[in-house]
């Protein structure tokens, strides 16, 4: 990742590290049992859910309908919900236009669909950056747009979440909802890196 020279702990990750550090020394926990959790959230359950939300629009017309109107309910109806995903926005790139989610007070992620948020998306350095300069930011996670191509910047809250549809990848026409999945990654879902091309 290009964003690892922002290491500066907030007081919060300040108190977390601190306060693993000392359980760990009391044996109570196994760091490593934790990092395969937060593994987990992060790169497999909750984008997981995501990659179907999206599969599922390029599949089906009616439900990107449905999407584009109200992802709550419509992402509800999959059956992912809850905590930090109770007002979702779905904004879908076009050949125009290219969506990129950032939260730039905090870390507002939605949650029971793409899981917990990478570290980069917490640092200062992307927060402030992609509001400011989006078009490098996105160069620097490799993917350059052309100049013709306008970049919507969405800034999540706490009232309100987004999740990115990113295009669907040419080549995969007659493709079943399940390989669909298997191509949307969670850079794509926040706007920093485009779906998966077919192998
Ligand atoms: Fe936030």
């Amino acid at each position: 990742m290009p964003h690892d020279h922002d290491n500066e702990l907030d007081p919060m990750e300040a108190r977390l590290r601190a306060l693993e550090t000392v359980l760990t020394r009391k044996g109570l926990i196994d760091p490593a049992a934790i990092d395969a959790i937060i593994d987990t959230y992060e790169h497999r359950v909750g984008p997981r859910n995501g990659a179907r939300v999206v599969a599922r629009a390029w599949a089906d017309p009616d439900f990107a309908d449905r999407l584009r109107r109200d992802a709550t309910a419509a992402i509800a109806a999959m059956g992912f919900s809850g905590r930090q995903g109770e007002h979702m926005r779905a904004v879908f790139n076009t050949p125009q236009t290219h969506n990129l989610v950032v939260c730039t007070l905090c870390s507002c992620y939605p949650w029971p669909v793409l899981g917990l948020p990478p570290g980069w998306y917490k640092a200062p350095a992307y927060r402030s950056r992609a509001v400011m300069a989006p078009r490098e930011v996105l160069a620097e996670f490799g993917l350059t747009l052309p100049d013709s191509m306008t970049i919507r910047v969405w800034d999540s809250t706490a009232e309100l979440r987004y999740l990115v549809v990113p295009m669907r990848p040419a080549g995969t026409e007659g493709w079943d909802e399940a390989a669909l999945t298997d191509l949307v990654t969670r850079d794509a879902m926040i706007g920093t890196a485009r779906a998966l091309e077919p192998a």
